[in-house]
């Protein structure tokens, strides 16, 4: 992409009302724009951003058996009636009327039509395990939105639901998801640690969060410290086979949200050295709560011994555009985000030091042409900008790498790369440059 021809409207200012880093970057990198309370447009880098993200979350939901679809946004309430929900979900829930007066919401979760959907087509011990998720906006008419993207009241989020024979069954279609994030979030640079979790209005009785610490966290977490160094159990998983024992390993050590806290407990649990007590952000949640909606709403499957019992069923979030706000409160400067190579929205940003100068543009352009060619997504910053303006532009936007190409330098052979999170600078030729950042040599700290 050519800057000239792209939209990124950086702001000089910081904004006022934005209390935490994460949303003053992403105001001021020209990522996001609010449309009202908790409503934003995703401009384009921030869209990219997103993209990114929601790819890898597909990924590994995918690996772990999942199968995407996807349900729509407005759901009818007469859904929400049979469970009980529509009354119990309160304020937070935007209810619609259409033209023909019947009542509809803007879905806030979809446990309710995912349960209308199975119960319409599965009836048999046959037809399970099944594991459905969709990536689709939600709306909750939150009471106070605020951080951004952190708490909006329109969000992107994951859902996942598992319908399963029995407890046991629907016990390993937990493990498949619990594993899948771990693995989810270390793919996007983020350190989650998996914590005992309330269920809340969604019910059941085994829960964790997944959170990721950061001091403008809005949870209070304690836990173990070998818990948020602990390695993800990788992407060679075997899904089939016998997860049990990974799931153990990550929830043997004390680790709860403050609702689930137990003083005693943590400190008879944990050496002194070795309490976290920190504030964290939720960045997934997932529930088992065996048969909360399937009975009420008759989503019944017959056993081989021929009864019919309801279905055990889970569900499994993940907050897709909250955590490019957790992204970047865990990797920020002073002069602006730092983004994980997975999740960056161009691989690499060309400085075109001289936009007027005819060797400074052939450089770029061969350069431009040879990322491009490398499956880097080079942004080529060829405005008339200053080039004081256009670091500070590059560095607030945060690409992994900078390159720097400019006349003084092209006389000797020279131009510059600099990594953005170590601030390591090289001198090398056009060509080895090209060479090192097509082959993803340097080490982006
Ligand atoms: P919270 O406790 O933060 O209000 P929740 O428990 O109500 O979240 P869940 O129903 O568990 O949320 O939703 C799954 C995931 O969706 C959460 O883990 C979070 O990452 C994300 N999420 C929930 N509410 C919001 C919101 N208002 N804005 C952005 N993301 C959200
Ligand atoms: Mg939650």
């Amino acid at each position: 992409m050519r800057l000239s021809r792209y939209f990124i409207p950086v702001l000089k200012e910081t904004p006022s009302d934005a209390q935490i880093v994460s949303h003053r970057l992403m105001l001021r990198a020209g990522l996001i724009r609010q449309e009202a309370a908790g409503i934003y447009a995703w401009l384009p880098l921030g869209h990219r951003v997103l993209r990114k993200i929601e790819q890898i979350v597909r990924e590994e939901q995918d690996r772990a058996g999942a199968a995407e679809m996807l349900m729509p946004t407005l759901q009818p309430a007469d859904l929400w009636r049979e469970s009980g929900r529509y009354d119990d979900y309160g304020q937070e829930m935007l209810r619609i009327v259409d033209r023909h007066k019947r009542d509809l919401l803007y879905g806030p979760t979809n446990e309710e039509m995912i349960t209308e959907i199975f119960r319409s087509y599965c009836r048999s011990y046959k037809d399970v395990p099944k594991l459905l998720y969709h990536i689709q906006w939600k709306f909750r008419d939150e009471i106070r939105p605020r951080f951004g993207v952190m708490r909006g009241r329109e969000f992107l989020m994951k859902d996942a639901y598992s319908f399963d024979l029995d407890e046991d069954s629907a016990r390993m279609s937990y493990n498949r998801m619990f594993i899948a994030y771990l693995n989810t979030f270390a793919r996007l640079g983020l350190k989650a640690v998996p914590m005992r979790a309330d269920t809340g209005p969604i019910g059941g009785d085994l829960s964790h969060e997944f959170i990721i610490l950061a001091d403008t966290g809005e949870s209070e977490v304690f836990c173990h410290a070998d818990l948020v160094e602990m390695a993800a159990p990788g992407l060679d998983v075997d899904f089939d086979g016998d997860l049990q024992p990974l799931v153990d390993q990550r929830t043997a050590l004390y680790a709860a949200t403050e609702e689930m806290h137990d003083a005693d407990r943590f400190v008879a649990e944990v050496p002194v050295d070795k309490r976290v007590s920190a504030r964290g952000i939720e960045v997934g949640h997932i529930f088992n709560f065996g048969t909360k909606y399937s009975e009420p709403m008759k989503a019944n499957v017959v056993h081989p011994d021929g009864k019919e019992r309801p279905v055990h069923m889970g569900s499994y979030g993940v907050g897709v555009s909250r955590l490019m706000g957790g992204i970047i409160e865990a990797s920020h400067d002073e002069n602006g985000i730092i983004w994980p190579d997975s999740v960056t929205p161009y691989g690499v940003g060309i400085i075109n030091m001289r936009a007027d100068d005819e060797a400074t543009n052939a450089a770029c352009e061969t350069a431009y042409a040879a990322l491009t060619k490398a499956g880097k997504e080079p942004l080529l910053d060829d405005t008339a900008d200053r080039a004081g303006a256009k670091f500070a532009r590059m560095d607030l936007i945060g690409l992994p790498y900078q390159l720097v190409i400019g006349p003084r330098g092209l006389k000797e052979g020279k131009i510059e790369v600099k990594a953005r999170r170590s601030g390591e600078k090289h001198e090398l030729s056009l060509d080895d440059a090209i060479n090192r950042l097509a082959e993803g040599i340097f080490a982006n700290g």
